[in-house]
């Protein structure tokens, strides 16, 4: 079990604690992003039975008529154990997302079937899969008109770049600033500096994109920049940020009429609970405060 500490960053250890999760947030205009923890398998079987878990995961989505996606680490599904087991899952997931709901009665709660499917993006890991990772979103992308996003980083010097080629593909793409500690030849170390190639990305995304930009982001000034962007060119967009992080704010964007954004919270869940809630607890005091808060009651 979930001790109280870490529940304020992951929805529960199963798949129905999650899916409670997303309904709560619905009642309240946020959409859901579901993330099964869990990466660097080295062994096939355990990319499998990831993969097996998100098919099932995107056809619930469907049949409880959720607004919620989900979003997949590659070395989750196999791009450790080689390229053929990432490709293999990936396209099952994908598959299955994309005929999840058909059948069924529409989201609009009229009995047309739904055509759209469920969503899936593609989480984007260290600079050594970024390649790899574009690719699978350009095939997926492609063959679904669109019912797949990718997530590019900003502190990436390259990424100004890939998002010449992504404009050109159906589906989404979220911006963040990047997770990774990557060298300086490839990637800018200054926070300053990651914020002004941020902000250039997105003026780009919302110049150059059809298909909506995502704002994967905690930062005020990006999300007020995104703000900005939206009014000059009217380009769709939603933010996206994590479970746990600055929801009041979620909430307040998400109920706010002159904000046109979706607001979607990543939802991560699964046994593998404790590094992830490690990680956040290191990276901000504020975090274990926030935690600690919530255990005593105050
Ligand atoms: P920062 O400059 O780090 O923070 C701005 C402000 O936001 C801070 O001053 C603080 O007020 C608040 N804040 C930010 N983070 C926290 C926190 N953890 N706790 C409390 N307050 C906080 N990275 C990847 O490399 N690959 C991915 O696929 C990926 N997917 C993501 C998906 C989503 C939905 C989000 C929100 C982030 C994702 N990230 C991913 C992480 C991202 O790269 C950043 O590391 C992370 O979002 C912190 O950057 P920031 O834009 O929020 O801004």
């Amino acid at each position: 079990m979930i001790p109280p500490i870490a529940s304020n960053f992951v929805a529960g250890e199963t798949p129905e604690a999650a899916l409670a999760h997303v309904e709560t947030l619905n009642d309240r205009g946020v959409a859901g992003i579901l993330n099964l923890l869990g990466e660097h398998y080295e062994e096939r079987p355990a990319a499998d039975a990831d993969a097996d878990a998100y098919v099932d995961l995107v056809e619930s989505i469907a049949d409880r008529d959720l607004d919620a996606c989900v979003s997949v680490k590659p070395s989750q599904i196999g791009l450790d154990v080689g390229d053929d087991a990432f490709r293999e899952n990936l396209a099952r997931i994908v598959a299955a997302a994309d005929d999840a709901g058909s059948g069924g009665p529409g989201s609009d709660g009229s009995d047309a079937p739904d055509p759209s499917g469920t969503f899936v993006w593609i989480d984007m890991e260290d600079h050594e899969t970024t390649d790899v990772t574009l690719d699978a979103f350009e095939r997926h992308a492609t063959a679904t008109d669109g019912n797949v996003g990718v997530c590019v980083q900003a502190n990436l010097k390259r990424t100004r770049e890939d998002l010449e080629r992504l404009a050109d593909l159906p589906g989404k793409v979220r911006l963040v600033k990047g997770a990774y500690d990557e060298p300086a030849e490839l990637a800018h170390k200054k926070k300053a500096r990651v914020d002004e190639a941020y902000r250039d990305c997105l003026a780009y995304m919302f110049e150059a994109f059809d298909d909506g930009v995502a704002v994967g982001s905690h930062d005020p000034a990006m999300i007020e920049y995104a703000t900005e962007l939206y009014a000059e060119h009217g380009t769709p967009y939603e933010v996206q940020m994590l479970m746990g992080v600055r929801e009041r704010e979620q909430f307040d964007l998400a109920a706010d009429p002159d904000v046109d954004a979706e607001v979607y919270q990543y939802i991560p869940y699964g046994s593998k609970w404790f590094s992830y809630f490690y990680r956040r607890v290191r990276e901000r005091k504020s975090n274990a405060l926030f935690a600690l808060r919530a255990v005593v009651g105050r």
